[in-house]
């Protein structure tokens, strides 16, 4: 798998340390935050490709989460994880902008194989956006474009 950076948001201890844990075996670059207000915290020093959040948490929920993430790097994909109870506010991230959810207890590979997904959109996008301003540039030499993509 190619190498992307992914943060991990989930008040549950166990649950986000054990999947760390498989998601480094993979040679994934992976940070934990136990709380969206931490998450947050880690994004103003971090560059990431892909969150996976909880949407059940103490303080700031996953949605809060997520639209300030959103905010912040909008670029960044966002798999929200979600129990039975709280489909319902999953589907409410996906019209914020939210690439996908995932049911609780999440399978492994399924969710590996979004954040993959998501990765490539993430990837796609940026190549757009570059494209794009390559254009811009050769229809308007001379001009200065700023630099958004995230490296
Ligand atoms: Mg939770």
């Amino acid at each position: 798998m190619k190498e992307f950076r992914v943060l991990v948001v989930d008040d549950e201890d166990d649950f986000r340390e054990t999947f760390i844990k498989r998601l480094q075996k993979r040679e994934l670059n992976v940070t934990g935050a136990e709380s969206g207000e931490k998450a947050l915290e880690i994004l103003d020093k971090l560059l990431f490709d892909v969150v996976i959040l909880d949407v059940k948490m103490p303080g700031m929920d996953g949605v809060e989460t997520l639209q300030e993430m959103k905010r912040i790097r909008p670029l960044m994909e966002v798999i929200m994880l979600t129990g039975h109870s709280t489909v319902e506010t999953a589907i409410d991230g996906l019209k914020l902008g939210a690439f996908d959810y995932i049911m609780k207890p999440a399978d492994f590979d399924e969710l590996l194989e979004k954040m993959s997904q998501a990765y490539e959109k993430k990837k796609a996008h940026e190549q757009k956006i570059q494209e794009s301003r390559i254009r811009e540039l050769q229809a308007h030499p001379g001009r200065v474009f700023e630099q958004i993509k995230e490296k």
